[in-house]
Order: C-alpha cells, then structure tokens, then sequence
C-alpha cells in the first residue's frame, strides 16, 4: 500500500483465496472455548505509529472488539451490553480474530489508492511457475479451467 502511494506505477494483485479473505485459519464459525493464546492488546496487524493521520485500518484487535461491541458473556463474547467489558489483557475467541482480520482485509482494500488494483479469485491456486529471475506466474482454477497471469 505505501509502496504503491509512492514510487510505483500502476499495480495489479491477484489474490487467490477460496475462503473469505483475511481470516485464514481463524474461521469465524468456531466455539469461544477456543481462545487465542496472546492477549487481545498485544495483537494488530498495524503495529506501527504514525507521525501523520492514521488509516482506517489502524486498529488493533483490543480496539476493534471492544468498538464492535463485544463484551464477555460467562465464557463467551457476544454483543451485549449487560456483558463485562474486554480488557487489553483478555484472551478472547479465536472466532473474534477471524472477524477482525476479515474487517482488517476489507478496510485495507477499500482504503487502497486508485493506481493499485486488488482482484480476489474466489478459488484454489493450482501452480506457481518459475520463469526466471524477476518473473513468475501463478495459475488458478476457473470452474474448469485454469487462468494464469504473469508478473515481472
Ligand atoms: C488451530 C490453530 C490455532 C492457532 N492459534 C494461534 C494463536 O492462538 N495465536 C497465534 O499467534 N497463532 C496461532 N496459530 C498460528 C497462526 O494461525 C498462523 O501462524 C497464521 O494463521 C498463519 O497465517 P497465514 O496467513 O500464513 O496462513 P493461514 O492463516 O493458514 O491462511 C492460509 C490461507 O490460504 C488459503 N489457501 C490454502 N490453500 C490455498 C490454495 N491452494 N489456493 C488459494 N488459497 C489457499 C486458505 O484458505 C487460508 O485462508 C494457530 C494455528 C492453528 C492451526
């Protein structure tokens, strides 16, 4: 993203990704019993501070459970008023970081400048070819093709 503010010219990022982006493993489907094993104040995926303004994506896991509304229901986080509070030191679902790293992926895309293009392919990588030093290209399935892009 800072790169593509700067010096670069146009770019194009393919990714590949059969599930929603961002999560990974972390699905968000899972039970509160399985928690993270890092309190939720010592996690962002934006660690940096800025000497400008921030982006919208400047938030870490902490900040954004606790801005969605989540609050500690017995043993599990719900959006719920009458709930107690999650503090920084908390070690909360791991459903919860799903969310936030889907969150995350889709405010970093929409906060993307104009010359950088994100596509998503709603599908399986079926190879990455080597074709030289500076050059690669990756191939993924389209119902029953498969498509491939070059990049250099
Ligand atoms: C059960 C479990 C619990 C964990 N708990 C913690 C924890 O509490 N704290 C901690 O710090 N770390 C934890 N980890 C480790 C942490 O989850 C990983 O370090 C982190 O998820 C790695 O991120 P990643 O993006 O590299 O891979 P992943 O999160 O595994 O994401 C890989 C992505 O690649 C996609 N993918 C796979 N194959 C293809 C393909 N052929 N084409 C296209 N896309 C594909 C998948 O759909 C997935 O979205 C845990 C790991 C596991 C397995």
């Amino acid at each position: 993203m800072t790169g593509s503010r700067s010096q670069w010219g146009s770019v194009r990022v393919h990714v590949i990704e059969p599930g929603t982006p961002g999560s990974g493993v972390y699905a968000v489907d899972q039970p509160d019993y399985l928690i993270l094993n890092t309190p939720c104040g010592q996690i962002s995926l934006y660690p940096w501070q800025d000497e400008g303004p921030s982006p919208k994506y400047a938030v870490g896991l902490h900040e954004w459970v606790t801005a969605a509304g989540y609050r500690w229901v017995g043993d599990t986080c719900r959006i719920d008023r009458s709930g107690r509070g999650i503090t920084r030191d908390d070690y909360v679902p791991r459903r919860l970081m799903g969310e936030y790293l889907q969150w995350f992926y889709a405010t970093l895309v929409a906060s993307a400048p104009a010359k950088l293009e994100i596509v998503h392919h709603h599908t399986e990588a079926t190879n990455i070819v080597s074709r030289g030093t500076n050059a690669s290209a990756s191939c993924w399935r389209t119902g029953n093709t498969s498509t491939s892009t070059t990049s250099s």
